[in-house]
């Protein structure tokens, strides 16, 4: 493999200490050569290798409603789009399907929806009081902007950790394509969840439209500055019933160098290898794990609700059953020899936390 003049330093600053400066991270992602680009995936699976190793952790995706009241420009699940069908399912069976989960050995959940008021705080907290009292298994929300006070009391209920994406670091993008939701006011989200004890995660889409190298550079510093404890990437995917249904799909490659990069600036956080990936590509998810992820979420969502969460078109898995998703995700991270993590998989930056008091 040769590698131009430019890149050597950087691929070794990269792997020793991951202090990349802004010019630097957009040198290496507009790298679009065949070698430049292989030497920024290795280095991603080479940090990943060293800080956090060779274990995948399995998040079981419950996607417990469709319902929405916002209107992200990107998103098949918008308010507006009155072409899809919407359910909720039920909270009596979002435990259910929780401690099917448990039984099966996966030790976190995942609930995501819609940003759907219908699931009060109580509602919730009731959700996730039945599961952390009926299982081992940590439960992850992803379900939006709420009240801080909400943020609190499901913490109090029992909640471990929070995924909200900041979608873009751009402010300009941002307002573009949420005509319904502040910039400021999703970043003051994050920080509140950090606050309160989530283990937090954000993320962005590579490949929005009018998105630039600089861009991605920003998104990854903005994952720095927050500290994160977990970073969802994924490709931007246009959807028909959208405004944006004439735009191009994010690059794989370009999202691949994106989760490279992220690994090798964060060190050990916890990286999904997103659905996204795996929807514009057959071995998408592979990829990621071998470029710096750590993380997949299958999806546990019943049959009969999935095929309705189409936050994108031709997502993959839409009609597997669980039972299959779960002995197919193991296969394809053995295939690639890596092992499957049987512990919660926790932040690594949560347990330095707790060894140090
Ligand atoms: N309503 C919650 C969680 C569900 S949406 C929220 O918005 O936080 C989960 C993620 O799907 C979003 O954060 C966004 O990054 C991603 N997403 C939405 N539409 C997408 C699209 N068209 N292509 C790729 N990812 C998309
Ligand atoms: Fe709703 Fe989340 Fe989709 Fe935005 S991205 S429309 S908040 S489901």
């Amino acid at each position: 493999m040769s590698i131009s003049r430019e890149m050597k330093p950087l691929i070794e600053k990269s792997i020793e200490t991951g202090n990349l400066t802004r010019e630097e991270l957009v040198f290496l992602i507009s790298r679009t050569e065949e070698d430049d680009f292989q030497a920024i995936i290795n280095a991603g699976d080479e940090v990943r290798k060293r800080c956090v190793g060779s274990d995948v952790h399995i998040r079981g995706l419950i996607e417990f409603s469709n319902f929405c009241v916002k209107s992200c420009k990107y998103c098949g699940l918008r308010s507006p789009n009155a072409a899809i069908e919407r359910y909720r399912i039920p909270p009596e069976e979002i435990v259910e399907i929780a401690q099917d989960l448990n039984r099966r050995g996966i030790k976190t959940a995942v609930l995501q929806s819609g940003e759907d008021p219908w699931y009060t705080q109580e509602i919730m907290c009731d959700i996730i009081r039945k599961i952390k009292s009926t299982t081992d298994m940590a439960v992850t929300l992803c379900i939006g902007e709420r009240p801080f006070e909400d943020y609190q009391a499901f913490k109090d209920a029992g909640a471990d950790r929070y995924l909200l994406r900041h979608e873009t670091a751009n402010p300009r993008l941002y307002k573009e394509l949420h005509p319904d939701s502040d910039q400021n006011e999703r970043l003051a989200c994050l920080r509140e969840l950090k606050r309160i004890g989530f283990q937090t995660g954000a993320g962005f889409m590579v490949g929005l439209p009018g998105q630039t190298y600089e861009d991605i550079a920003d998104d990854i510093l903005l994952l720095k500055e927050y500290d994160v404890d977990m970073a969802g990437i994924g490709p931007f995917i246009p959807h028909p019933d959208t405004p944006l249904s004439e735009c191009p799909q994010g690059d794989l490659n370009l999202s691949l160098k994106a989760v490279a990069l992220t690994r090798i600036v964060l060190r050990d956080a916890l990286l999904p290898a997103t659905t996204a990936m795996g929807s514009i590509d057959e071995f998408g998810r592979e990829k990621a794990l071998q470029a710096g992820a750590n993380v997949v979420m299958p999806n546990y969502t019943p049959l009969k609700y999935r095929t309705f969460y189409e936050i994108y078109p031709n997502k993959r898995c839409i009609n597997e059953d669980p039972g299959i998703c779960d002995g197919c995700m193991r296969g394809r991270i053995l295939s690639i020899g890596r092992t499957i993590s049987t512990d919660r998989g926790d932040s690594p930056k949560k347990l330095r936390a707790k060894t140090s008091i």
